[in-house]
């Protein structure tokens, strides 16, 4: 998972401190590295380093990157990646028609075989990044036209990925044919902006025009924005990001993720028993599910858990034992409210079941008469190929154990998840949604081969 922000402005020659703000509103989709680029009259600067944006970006850095056209990206490293600088984006890459930058947030699928072949062919890779993949695709594939070389390549590739490149005179952007991530347009006076989610516009004054539809290619110039190709399939956008990628204040698809999230809390009120004196949201992924579970009940919502807001957060942190360290420092329990209650624990989803065991031991621990908890979404129990960090089975606790097995293991009075139709009709009906890991519907099958 990857943020992504891409701007063309006919007048500002100072698109930086915009991608700045707009990647600032994307933190929560990657901790890792962040990067801008900037075309500069031709010529395409940049800067990128391991860090947070506001670490990373000094006044002096982003006055130094000046520019009508900018990319920027945050990353999040998957387990089983190297966290270093050569695997940061954005890719800069000069080629014998020009220069591209590219930042990418998603995996192709089958980026290992167009990979090999290139290798056949000599090309030699710096990275392990898709996006260098795609670059190198789009170089050999640019003959006379850039924008149809950008067509071949996407036809050619096949994941999830919302995309947004740069040349010395224009924005693109990209969503995978399934629209299994999200890549939203925006519109700031007359300049047109790409994000990974709407609240990036929302920090920056944009409004927000449309989604990019999945299987479409806009491009953006000085006469404003076109698309050049559209190509999509089923529409399959990865529920993962309703329920806990995106922020609550983004729309996506036509779809807010604040309401969603309170119809699927109010669904798995539906679906449960409910005997508590209070409901409290694990924070921050289930505050929102937590809200519309205590209107269902009517049992009173509460604050239960304060969470540090200077730690990110521990899903998205690369290790296990950075994991593990993270959760410790991050939350306190609110005693007052929480003594000698019954209390309904809400979260968005199991993956690990590191953080729920914690957050139940620190309720008991707190004087919580009882914790019953109550999962927004259905058990997980297929790895992701798709570009969440789930790699194997071995990581999911309800690919191993049955419910009451992890109830017992997270020392929870009773546990119950939302289920799979529940989920479904709250977040929008069957508008087309991949299911993969939890059902094995997955919008792309895994493990699939292409030879070009
Ligand atoms: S398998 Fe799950 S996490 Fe992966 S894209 Fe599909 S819904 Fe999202």
């Amino acid at each position: 998972m990857s943020g992504v922000v891409g701007i063309y402005s006919a007048k500002s020659n100072d698109v930086s401190q915009l991608i700045y703000y707009g990647l600032y509103a994307l933190q929560h989709r990657g901790q890792v590295s962040c990067g801008i680029a900037v075309n500069n009259n031709g010529y395409i600067d940049y800067y990128k380093e391991l860090g947070l944006v506001h670490e990373i970006f000094s006044k002096d850095k982003l006055e130094r990157l000046r520019g009508n056209i900018g990319i920027g990206h945050v990353r999040y490293a998957s387990s089983n990646e190297e966290q270093n600088l050569i695997n940061t984006l954005p890719l800069v890459a000069g080629y014998k028609r020009g220069a591209l930058a590219l930042t990418l947030d998603g995996t192709v699928v089958n980026s290992q075989s167009i990979k090999d072949g290139l290798e056949d062919a000599g090309i030699i890779f710096q990275s392990s990044l898709d996006g260098e993949v795609v670059a190198n695709l789009i170089a050999r594939n640019h003959k006379d036209n850039l924008e149809e070389a950008i067509i071949k390549t996407l036809n050619e590739i096949e994941g999830s990925y919302g995309l947004i490149m740069m040349t010395s005179d224009r924005l693109i952007g990209a969503r995978d044919p399934f629209g299994l991530k999200p890549l939203s347009i925006g519109k700031l006076d007359n300049d047109y902006l790409l994000a990974s989610e709407s609240c990036a516009f929302d920090t920056i004054g944009a409004e927000f025009v449309r989604d990019v539809e999945p299987g479409e290619i806009v491009v953006i110039n000085h006469e404003g924005i076109r698309t050049i190709n559209k190509n999509p399939k089923k529409r399959s956008l990865c529920l993962f990001e309703l329920i806990y990628f995106a922020r609550p204040d983004s729309l996506l698809d036509g779809k807010s993720i604040y309401l969603s999230r309170l119809e699927a809390g109010r669904q798995l009120a539906r679906e449960s028993e409910n005997y508590a004196d209070i409901v409290i949201g694990a924070p921050d992924s289930g505050i929102v599910f937590a809200i519309g579970y205590a209107e269902e009940s009517k049992i009173p919502y509460a604050e239960g858990i304060i969470k540090n807001r200077y730690v990110g957060r521990t899903f998205i942190q690369p290790s296990q034992d950075l994991r593990e360290q993270g959760v410790k420092i991050k939350l306190n329990v609110v005693k007052e409210n929480i003594k000698g209650k019954r209390v309904i624990l809400v979260d968005d989803s199991i993956v690990r079941g590191t953080t729920i065991k914690r957050t139940v031991d620190m309720l008991k621990k707190a004087g919580a008469k009882e914790v019953h908890v109550r999962i927004a979404s259905p058990q997980v129990i297929n790895p992701c190929h798709l570009g969440m960090d789930t790699p194997s089975k071995e990581n999911l606790i309800a690919a191993k154990l049955s419910t009451e097995e992890i109830r017992e293991l997270i020392g929870a009075d009773s546990l119950n998840y939302l289920s799979i139709d529940g989920l479904v009709q709250s977040v929008g009906g069957n508008n087309g949604f991949c299911k993969g890991c939890f059902n094995g519907e997955y919008a792309i099958k895994p493990f699939v081969k292409k030879q070009l």
